[in-house]
Parts: structure tokens; C-alpha cells; sequence
């Protein structure tokens, strides 16, 4: 097949010799399950996090992350949590599995993140929660989200999902709130194929957060099999099967070594298409503010039918005839027919998360794409601009 045949898929995760070492020597062990490589995952990320490791535990999804987060929190049945509609359905989908009630604040239009001001207007006295997404890998106003949790003494669970390498103000995403919860899906920046990671500065929560995540017993399987000696163990609470296993560790050791390496990556992909596609009628991502980090998770631009002569969807169709997947992060959470019929929302009661969800495109942002890949990506995009979608 030509070079220029092949499919660039989205999201395509980088996996190395390295991580097919350490699986190999997973499974050589006879040991699957949680155990060691879980334990040295969970020390290397409290590490990077800059936090010990009694304050995060690992599970096998960043929306049973979100989930046990909320019930670790101890909210009342019914309870508010003020979100934002562009997101992933896991986040909301989540607060409705801890018994909990979502809550929608419109996003800023150029950041794309919750909007503090609409976080401040969606506030009820039955609010107890804000549950903020660092999208894209772009934090969240964190001063001002922090100071309307304290004067209204609400919990905070930051959605890390995008922002593993993310920093405002000099502080790592996923330490400002209560809890911090992240993913390593396949197509996020640190992949162990399925797994997510609780971070939480207060230790009993996180411990609590560590039993519900596994049947609500008092030891981990580690403990009970291990060679000290079979252990009893007691069931304290009626729990979940959320435990992460040390093959899903193994692949993520190796990735956490090379986080900073793949994020020099995308910026340099970030940098280049920044560049190239300055003069097309399209929007660009935001340029972080001074003195945060942005995790650069996804690249997205915006296709107003207007201003390109063309929708959304034909572009989205054009860059696979030219054989490039693309992504949408995300249609607005009000768009999908269960939560209009669950809340009955309408998306137009959020605009900004609306239209940006009509027209965002997340363009190959993988540190695996090599720099012909990149070059390919820009033609594709500048000449379905420039020339409309019809010749290949
Ligand atoms: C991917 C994602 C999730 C869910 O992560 P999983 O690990 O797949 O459960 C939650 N929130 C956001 C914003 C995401 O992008």
C-alpha cells in the first residue's frame, strides 16, 4: 500500500518494546491481577502527581474513577453536581450512578471549559458537588471554581481525563478539588489499554475510594493470596469491581516513563499545525493562559459551515476519503435523546457548548504520527478548505 494510502488513526496509542517487555514479564509471573505492578504504578503516578502514594488508588476506568469518587464523597441521594455539557457522557453518566443529579453550566467559548460565572448561576440549595473537565487537556479556572466551592461548601471532583500532564499556576490538575479522576483509555496520554486513577488529598477518603473500588473488602486481593499467608478479609461496605490489574499496570509503567517525552511530542505536532493553519477560516484551540500547563490532549478547530462554505460532517467525511481519522469532542451532552428524555434538556439551553459540539473536529494528535503524517494531515486540512471537499 502507498504511504499516502494508509489510514492514520485517531487516537492510536505509542506502545514500544518496553511495554510489550513488561506485559510479557506480567504474564511470565503468573501474577494478572491487582498486585506489585499495580502498587509501583500507583507510587510512579503519586510521584509524577507530586503526592504520596496513600493519596491515590488505581481502577480500571476513569469513569469508575468519577463514579466511586462520589460515592466516597458521601453526598445525599439527589443531590446537585454542576457539570459541563461538553463532556463525555461517562461524566454525566457517572453522577446518575452515585444516586446524584447532574447539573449543566455552559462552557467559555474560547477555552471550552466550564464557565465559573454559569457555575455560579446554576447553584440550588440543593448543590453539593462541581465536577469540572479539563478539556482537551486546557485547566479549568481553578482559582475561581475553588473559591465558589468554599463559599458554598461544595465538593469538587475535577475530570482529568484530558489533563494528566495539566498545570494551573504552577499546581497539577487533579490536586485543587476533593478528588481528581483520570483515564487510560486507549486514546488518552497515558494508556494501559482500560484503567483510571483516584487522587484525593485526603488518605481515608482515598482508602475508602480503594475499598468501594474492590467489593467494599477490607483487603485487596494482593493481600489475601500473597506469600505472606492467606488473610481473612471483612466486607464493609456493599461495593464495586473497579480494581485495576497489574497486565493493565505493565503497559502503563512504560507509558508513565515517557509522559513528558510523548507531550514534547504533541506540542511539536501542536506547534506545527498551529503555524499551518493560521490563515484558514477555521477557530484554533486557545492558547493556554500564562503560567498553567496544557496537557494537549486533543487538537480541535472549529468548521463554522458560514465561514468554510462547508458543514461540519463534510469535512469530517473529506478527511476520511483522504484516509485521516478525525474525532468529535464532543456533540453537547444535551444533544443525545436519554438525557432529553431523563431531564428533559434541550441543547439550547447551553449555545456555547452547542455550537461548539456542531462544529469541533479533533484532529491525529498522536505521538506516534511521524512528521510525513503531520505533513499529510495539513494538505488534507488546507486543501478541503481551500478548494471544498469534491477532488481528492
Ligand atoms: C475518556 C473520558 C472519560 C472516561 O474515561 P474511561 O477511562 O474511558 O472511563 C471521562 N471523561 C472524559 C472527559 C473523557 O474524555
Amino acid at each position: 500500500m502507498a504511504e499516502h494510502d494508509r489510514f492514520i488513526v485517531f487516537g492510536a496509542p505509542s506502545i514500544g518494546e518496553e511495554e510489550i517487555a513488561e506485559v510479557t514479564a506480567c504474564m511470565r509471573s503468573g501474577w494478572l491481577g491487582t498486585g506489585p505492578r499495580v502498587a509501583r504504578f500507583e507510587q510512579a503516578f503519586a510521584a509524577y502527581k507530586q503526592t504520596r502514594a496513600d493519596q491515590v488508588a488505581a481502577v480500571n476506568s476513569c469513569t469508575a474513577a468519577l463514579h466511586v469518587s462520589m460515592v466516597a464523597a458521601g453526598l445525599e441521594p439527589g443531590a446537585e453536581v454542576i457539570t459541563t455539557p461538553l463532556t463525555f457522557c461517562a461524566t454525566v453518566n457517572a453522577i446518575e450512578h452515585a444516586g446524584l443529579t447532574p447539573v449543566l453550566a455552559d462552557v467559555d467559548p474560547r477555552t471550552q471549559n466550564i464557565d465559573p460565572d454559569a457555575i455560579e448561576a446554576a447553584i440550588t440549595p440543593r448543590t453539593r458537588a462541581i465536577l469540572p473537565v479539563h478539556f482537551a487537556g486546557h485547566p479549568c479556572a481553578m482559582d475561581r471554581i475553588m473559591a465558589i466551592a468554599q463559599k458554598h461548601e461544595l465538593v469538587v471532583i475535577e475530570d482529568c481525563a484530558h489533563a494528566i500532564e495539566t498545570t494551573f499556576r504552577g499546581q497539577p490538575a487533579g490536586t485543587f478539588g476533593d478528588f481528581g479522576c483520570f483515564s487510560f483509555y486507549v486514546t488518552k496520554n497515558v494508556v494501559t489499554g482500560e484503567g483510571g486513577m483516584i487522587l484525593g488529598g485526603d488518605a481515608g477518603r482515598i482508602a475508602r475510594a480503594r475499598m468501594l473500588a474492590l467489593h467494599g473488602m477490607s483487603k485487596d486481593a494482593w493481600h489475601r493470596f500473597g506469600d505472606a499467608g492467606y488473610k481473612h478479609y471483612q466486607v464493609l461496605e456493599c461495593g464495586f469491581k473497579y480494581n485495576m490489574m497489574d497486565l493493565q499496570a505493565a503497559i502503563g509503567l512504560p507509558q508513565l516513563a515517557k509522559v513528558e517525552d510523548h507531550w514534547q511530542r504533541r506540542q511539536a505536532i501542536w506547534k506545527r499545525y498551529d503555524e499551518a493553519f493560521a490563515d484558514l477560516p477555521i477557530d484554533l484551540p486557545a492558547t493556554p493562559e500564562a503560567d498553567t500547563r496544557h496537557g494537549l490532549h486533543l487538537y480541535t478547530v472549529m468548521i463554522d459551515e458560514e465561514r468554510c462554505g462547508m458543514t461540519r460532517d463534510a469535512f469530517l467525511d473529506a478527511m476520511n476519503a483522504a484516509r485521516i481519522g478525525t474525532g468529535v469532542h464532543y456533540l453537547s451532552v444535551p444533544e443525545h435523546p436519554y438525557y432529553q428524555q431523563r431531564y428533559g434538556w434541550h441543547s439550547e439551553q447551553w449555545p456555547n457548548a452547542m455550537r461548539l459540539g456542531r462544529q469541533t473536529v479533533s484532529l491525529p494528535l498522536s505521538p506516534g504520527l511521524s512528521d510525513d503524517d503531520v505533513e499529510r494531515v495539513i494538505t488534507a486540512v488546507r486543501r478541503i478548505l481551500l478548494q471544498g471537499a469534491a477532488p481528492r
